[in-house]
């Protein structure tokens, strides 16, 4: 297949036009370096098979020839309202990528008859009453909460790209992204992972916002890009959980990363992030591991030993 990855230099993006290309399909990189990074692609630079576009997929998208397939993962998605590439910071951005980049992609994906994959994340599920979410639960969002810009603007996407799937008849798949985490992501997006391993590696305490008690169940990449191919070649048009189920507290997470790196500097307990932090996320996938017959099989120490390196190199410890 020709496919369109928008997002390619980002986090997931990238690791997944790795991964179709290396199942032997031509790829199309987009993305406007807002979030993401020339460094995430670099590598892909001689690939005959890799093409790239710098972009901004909220404004009318083309691309010459024909696609087969659009898998559309641009998006701010960092929830930490000091980092400068999270939502917070780009909340303007964040409802255009995920409204009009979304139409546009659909858009395309009508006109060239392809299949359209739509990233979408357990946001949309908000602050969630149920416990853990199956995607049958509609969710806990407070439209103008401080994480709504991020969190609406999936639920628009969701909504319309199951209007032109209904209306339309395009071939079109949501997945519902949990937490991932893995090589490549940014070291200042704020999120977990990267804040905690950065800081451990160099020696200093780990913030855990809040008492930590709050959970998490963190997916490593690999097993998420596994879960997005097989929905990319089915025929499920329904939203579908793809995420790690096993939660854990994200003190507990502090504590795995000191110990595997080996930090002496313990912990330190900062103010919570907002009242908006979800307290619970786990996601129930049921629906992938009877419809695509997946589930996640890397456990957290060997996801974080996988990671280690490349933060390694990026903190010039390697
Ligand atoms: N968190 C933390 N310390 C940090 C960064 C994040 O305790 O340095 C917590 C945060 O409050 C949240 C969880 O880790 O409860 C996961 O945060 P992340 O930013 O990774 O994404 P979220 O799951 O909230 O979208």
């Amino acid at each position: 297949m020709r496919i369109l990855i928008t997002g390619a230099a980002g986090f997931l993006g990238s690791h997944l036009s790795d991964r179709l290309l290396s199942d032997g399909h031509e790829v199309i990189g987009m993305d406007n370096f807002v979030t993401g990074s020339p460094d995430n692609i670099a590598h892909l630079a001689d690939n005959e098979n890799f093409s790239f576009y710098k972009r901004d997929v909220s404004n009318y998208i083309f691309v010459p020839g024909k696609v087969d397939a659009i898998l559309h993962f641009a998006s701010p998605a960092s929830p930490n309202p000091q980092s400068k590439s999270g939502y917070f910071n780009l909340p303007i951005q964040t409802m255009k990528a995920g409204a009009l980049g979304t139409h546009n992609c659909l858009g395309l994906a009508r006109a060239q008859n392809a299949k359209f994959l739509l990233a979408s994340t357990s946001e949309i599920y908000g602050d969630p009453e149920v416990h853990p979410q199956p995607e049958t639960y509609a969710g806990n969002v407070d439209p103008v909460g401080t994480r709504a810009v991020y969190d609406e603007a999936k639920r628009f996407a969701e909504s319309l790209t199951m209007a032109y799937h209904r209306f339309h008849n395009v071939n079109t798949s949501i997945v519902r992204i949990f937490n991932t985490y893995g090589p490549r992501m940014d070291l200042e997006d704020g999120r977990a992972l990267p804040n905690l391993l950065k800081q451990a590696l160099l020696g200093e305490p780990l913030t855990v916002y809040g008492d930590g008690a709050q959970t998490r169940s963190f997916c490593y990449v690999d097993d998420l890009v596994n879960g997005i191919v097989k929905l990319l070649y089915s025929e499920e048009h329904y939203p579908v959980n793809i995420g790690n189920p096993t939660e854990m507290s994200v003190l507990q997470f502090a504590q795995a990363i000191n110990k595997i790196t080996e930090n002496k500097a313990g912990i330190t307990y900062v103010d919570a992030r907002s009242a908006r932090d979800p307290q619970r996320r786990r996601p129930d996938i049921t629906r992938a591991h009877d419809i695509l017959q997946w589930e996640p099989k890397i456990e957290i120490e060997e996801g974080i030993r996988r990671t280690i390196p490349f933060f390694k190199q990026k903190l010039g410890l390697a």
